[in-house]
C-alpha cells in the first residue's frame, strides 16, 4: 500500500462524508422514519415513466447530444416562456445536466479560477461550498437568521453584511430561492437588493430554483432573479425534474443562461458527464411539456404534511419556524434541553425513531446551525402519520 494518511485531495478533505448519505445510513440502521435526506417516498408521474420506457424500447440507447436532446431543451425553453419569463434560445441558452447538482458544479468549475470569491447565504445546500472548493474558489458567507422579532415570519439577512461580503475578487453569488433548508422564498425587495449589488460589483448570480413549483403559501410567489431588470445577462438559473415531479433519482437538471455564461457551464459539463441518460431525457421532455396538475397536487400534499409536522414539533416543545416553500422546515431544539445538536439528532434517531439533520451541516459558522434542526416532509401521508406518532414521545429533558 502507498504510504499516505489520506488519498482525499486537500481541497475536499474538509467536507468529510455527505450528511445526506450519513443520515440515511443511520436512519436505516435504527429503523427510523427518514425525514433527513429530502426525497419523496412515492412514485413520479406516469407521463414521464411511459415516455422514458418508450424511449428505451425505441432504442434510444446511445449518448445524448452534449447540451441535451433537442426536444427537452425546447420543452425547458417553452416552459420558461409560458411562465412569462421571456424568450430564450433552447440551443444556445439551455444545457441539460445530470441533476441540478451537476449544474451547480458545472457553473462553479466552469466559471471560477483559483482565488476567485463566491458569496453564499448560510445555511446552504452543501454542494455550493464543495463545488466552490473544487473550483479552487473561496466562499464568503452571509447569514440567514431565524425570525425572532414580532412581525418577522421568515429567515432574513442583514443588507450591510451582504454588502460587506463583496470584494474586488467576488465573481459569483449563489442564490437559492425557494431556499433549502429554511423554506424561505426571497421577496422581490430582497432580490432587487441582491441584484443591485451584483450589478454594481459586476458579479454573476447562480440561482438554484429547484423548489420553484413547491410554493406552499400563495402570498409568497417565486420570482426568478433573471427576470429583474439588468439581470438576464448575468444570471445562470438552475432547475431540475427531481423536486417538481418527485423524480430525484432520475438526475435530470438544467442550466439556463445567456450564451457567454452557457459557454462556461458547457465547458465543464462536456468533461464532467458529457451528457445525461438519454431515455430519461425523453421522459423529462414529456412531463415538462405536459405537467398537468402534478406539481400542484404535490404542493397540496406537502402543505398538509408541513402543517401536521409543525403541529407535532410544536407539541413536543420545539420552536418551529415558518416554511413557505420547499419540503423542509426548521425547528429549534434548544427549548427541550436535550444537549447539543448532535446529541439531539442521536436521541431523535435512536430513541424516538425519526431522522432529521442538524443545520451545523449547512453552516460555515457551525454555531449558527447548532440550535436548528431540518425536517423533510416530502413523504406519503402514512409515513408522516407514523413519524408524528413517534414524535409524540419527544419531550423536554427533566
Ligand atoms: N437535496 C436533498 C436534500 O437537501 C438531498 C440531495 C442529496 O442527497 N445529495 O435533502
Amino acid at each position: 500500500m502507498p504510504t499516505r494518511d489520506s488519498f482525499i485531495a486537500r481541497r475536499l478533505r474538509p467536507f468529510g462524508s455527505s450528511i445526506f448519505a450519513e443520515t440515511t445510513r443511520r436512519a436505516l440502521q435504527h429503523g427510523a422514519v427518514n425525514l433527513a435526506q429530502g426525497f419523496p417516498d412515492f412514485d413520479g408521474p406516469d407521463v414521464a415513466k411511459r415516455a422514458a420506457i418508450a424511449a428505451i424500447e425505441a432504442g434510444h440507447a446511445q449518448y445524448a447530444r452534449m447540451i441535451g436532446v433537442p426536444h427537452l431543451n425546447a420543452a425547458i425553453a417553452a416552459r420558461w416562456e409560458a411562465d412569462g419569463k421571456g424568450t430564450i434560445d433552447p440551443e444556445r441558452e439551455v444545457t441539460v445536466t445530470s441533476g441540478c447538482s451537476e449544474a451547480i458544479i458545472n457553473a462553479l468549475v466552469g466559471m471560477l479560477d483559483p482565488g476567485d470569491e463566491v458569496i453564499v447565504f448560510e445555511p446552504f445546500f452543501d454542494f455550493y461550498t464543495a463545488g466552490a472548493a473544487m473550483a479552487g474558489a473561496t466562499c464568503r458567507f452571509v447569514a440567514l437568521h431565524p425570525p425572532r422579532q414580532p412581525g418577522q415570519d421568515a429567515f432574513w439577512f442583514d443588507p450591510a453584511e451582504l454588502e460587506a461580503a463583496f470584494t474586488p475578487r467576488t465573481r459569483a453569488l449563489i442564490l437559492n430561492t425557494p431556499h433549502n433548508p429554511t423554506g424561505k422564498v426571497f421577496t422581490r425587495e430582497e432580490l432587487r437588493l441582491i441584484a443591485d449589488l451584483c450589478l454594481r460589483h459586476d458579479v454573476v448570480v447562480i440561482s438554484d430554483e429547484v423548489y420553484d413549483r413547491l410554493i406552499l403559501e400563495p402570498d409568497r410567489p417565486h420570482i426568478s432573479i433573471a427576470t429583474l431588470e439588468g439581470m438576464r445577462d448575468r444570471t445562470i438559473t438552475l432547475n431540475s425534474l427531481g423536486k417538481t415531479f418527485s423524480l430525484t433519482g432520475w438526475k435530470i437538471g438544467w442550466a439556463i443562461a445567456p450564451p457567454p455564461l452557457s459557454a462556461a457551464v458547457r465547458a465543464a459539463h462536456q468533461f464532467m458527464t458529457f451528457s445525461s441518460a438519454t431515455p430519461l431525457q425523453h421522459g423529462a421532455a414529456a412531463i415538462i411539456a405536459d405537467p398537468g396538475d402534478a406539481p400542484a397536487r404535490t404542493a397540496a400534499l406537502f402543505r398538509e404534511n408541513r402543517d401536521l409536522l409543525a403541529a407535532a414539533l410544536t407539541r413536543s416543545g420545539m420552536t418551529v419556524f415558518p416554511s413557505h416553500s420547499t419540503y423542509f422546515l426548521i425547528a429549534d431544539h434548544t427549548p427541550l434541553g436535550l444537549g447539543s445538536g448532535a446529541d439531539f439528532i442521536t436521541h431523535l434517531i435512536e430513541r424516538i425513531g425519526v431522522a432529521a439533520i442538524c443545520c451545523t451541516a449547512f453552516h460555515h459558522r457551525a454555531h449558527l446551525g447548532e440550535p436548528l434542526i431540518r425536517f423533510a416532509f416530502c413523504k406519503r401521508k402514512d409515513t408522516m402519520h407514523e413519524a408524528i406518532r413517534r414524535l409524540e414521545a419527544l419531550k423536554p429533558a427533566r
